[in-house]
């Protein structure tokens, strides 16, 4: 069997700087998922604007006032998780299936909250992963490949070893992420799935690439993501939820997927 592969992004809290993320996907042909809430410290879009990006990407939903939810209450962060998805759906006029959780934190607890409001999936921010999702609380759970977003490798190595992810760290080592940047790490996770297939997720939050240089990396990635779409077909987070994100068979190929093989 061929290897099958796609790809998608992710980007986080609505900032007015999404609208320039969304033309760049737009201009090679690309398809993502924007999760947004109502407020955010960084500064939110206008409901015009947010209605504008709706007709052309799926919209998430980040709770109503970007909340870390295992900071509140339990009923505060129902109707946050709640709220949130009502408030999108009636500036979009579309139902908002797919749901981020703040700082991608979230207990066990939480994921019954979001099945109940509704949502299908859970994009998590799970690093270096290109596994399809995985079933928990009846919710299709998504890690992701790379954020947009130089970081120390200390912090990448503490964030694998919390989550106990040490083949995702030893192919943070191998595929060369030791030495910070994320563009070159970003290809080589690319033509990885290009080789293997699974789900190469590039996720991000545009007030994070206000430098230029951030912006025409990702002008860069987006040309060869464009150029790759015939074979690695770009969709929605909400897309591979419910395409991949049901059966025991994808759990089977997406354990294969994150057990890179040695370097030759
Ligand atoms: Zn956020």
């Amino acid at each position: 069997m061929g290897a099958t592969g796609c790809m998608t992004f992710s980007w986080d809290d609505g900032h007015p700087s999404d609208m320039r993320v969304g033309e760049l996907l737009d201009r090679h042909g690309l398809n993502g998922t924007f999760y947004i809430p109502m407020l955010a410290r960084t500064g939110t879009m206008s409901v015009g604007r947010l209605r504008d990006l709706s007709r052309r990407f799926e919209m998430g939903g980040h709770t109503l006032h970007h909340l870390s939810l295992t900071k509140l209450s339990n009923p505060l962060a129902e109707s946050e998780i709640h709220d949130g998805k009502t408030w999108m759906e009636q500036v979009t006029g579309q139902t908002c299936s797919m749901f981020c959780p703040p700082a991608g934190q979230y207990e066990r607890k939480h994921l019954r909250m979001i099945a109940k409001a509704g949502f299908i999936g859970v994009r998590t921010i799970e690093l270096l992963s290109l596994g399809y999702p995985r079933r928990a609380c009846g919710l299709a759970i998504m890690p992701t490949t790379i954020q947009a977003k130089d970081h120390a490798p200390t912090t990448i190595i503490k964030h694998l070893l919390k989550r106990i992810s040490l083949r995702g760290l030893w192919s943070y080592i191998v595929r060369g992420g030791v030495a910070g940047q994320w563009e070159p790490l970003a290809r080589r996770m690319l033509e990885r799935t290009a080789q293997i297939g699974g789900v190469f997720h590039l996720w991000g939050h545009s007030w994070e690439l206000e430098s230029e240089e951030q912006w025409s990396r990702l002008e860069r990635i987006l040309q060869l993501m464009g150029q790759m779409k015939g074979q690695l077909p770009c969709l929605s987070n909400g897309e591979i939820c419910r395409r991949w994100g049901a059966s025991s068979e994808t759990l089977r190929n997406s354990q294969n997927l994150t057990r890179f093989a040695p370097p030759a």
